[in-house]
């Protein structure tokens, strides 16, 4: 049983007009085998709590604390979050030119388990995730990310989540430019890694879409760099009958 705590959280970003405060005293608990759902307007803040989660440089923690399991999320470094279980997929993924998908899987998995996994069965859960992902076999052998389609790059992370079986995933628009197969086949890999590891999720999206493969147990709807509202599954509904207006009503946005 694992909980990442996140406790008023602020984050100021630098920009070239200076430092910009974005989040304004985030809290969220996430315990293991509980999906969250961050919803929320564009421009509200959801990305930045995901670059300070994964420990984005650009991103300034000027107050407040991340916790998993007691441990200072806040003072590792980017690998030793992976290592202590978290796991981070960014709106937009990075490129790794030179590193194939099965090194670059191999390695991280390495690290995060402080030893090399069994070669046999290795190869064997790794064909088998890529095959649960629909993903054809020769894309293990290319780059990272490089060239790779929209939906490609979402897959790539969810074979990741499955093969490094982390305690905690943030995924940040994992539904974005899915057309409604690969959402299917994506989220059925996400509820995979749930049952499986009893993984706690969080679940940035604008969109509620992909809350009907993924069933949340929570929705915190961000508004302005914070939690303006929480509830069960059923505010996903509401807001998608609704839209964000009623919490934009009195902002610039
Ligand atoms: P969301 O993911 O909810 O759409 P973001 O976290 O991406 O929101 O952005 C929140 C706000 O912070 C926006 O106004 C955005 O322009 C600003 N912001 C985020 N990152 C940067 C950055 N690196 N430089 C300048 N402004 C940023
Ligand atoms: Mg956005
Ligand atoms: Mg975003």
């Amino acid at each position: 049983m694992s909980t990442l705590e996140i406790r008023d959280l602020h984050v100021q970003v630098e920009t070239k007009e200076g430092p910009k405060q974005i989040l304004r005293g985030v809290d969220l608990t996430v315990n293991s085998g509980e999906t969250h759902a961050i919803m929320g307007p564009n421009g509200s803040g959801k990305s930045t709590l995901a670059y300070s989660l994964a420990g984005h440089p650009k991103y300034e923690v000027t107050s407040g604390s991340v916790t998993l399991d007691g441990e200072d999320v806040l003072e590792m470094s980017v690998d030793a979050r992976a290592r202590a279980g978290l796991f981070l997929a960014m709106q937009y993924p990075v490129e790794v030119p030179g590193v194939s998908v099965s090194n670059f899987l191999r390695s991280a998995k390495t690290a995060i388990d402080g030893e090399a996994p069994k070669l046999r069965t290795w190869v064997k859960d790794v064909k088998e995730s890529m095959s649960n992902l629909r993903m054809d076999e020769s894309f293990a052998e290319r780059s990272v990310n490089e060239g790779f389609s929209g939906g490609e790059k979402k897959r790539n992370e969810i074979l990741q989540l499955e093969l490094l079986k982390p305690k905690i995933a943030v995924l940040d628009e994992t539904d974005s430019g899915l057309d409604v197969d690969a959402l299917r086949i994506v989220s059925e890999g996400v509820n995979r890694a749930k049952d499986n590891t009893g993984l706690g999720l969080l679940l940035i999206t604008h969109y509620t879409r992909i809350l009907r493969y993924i069933k949340p147990d929570f929705v915190h709807v961000f508004v302005a760099g914070k939690v303006a509202e929480e509830g069960g599954s059923e505010l996903a509904e509401r807001l998608e009958a609704e839209g964000y207006d009623r919490f934009l009503t009195g902002t610039s946005a």
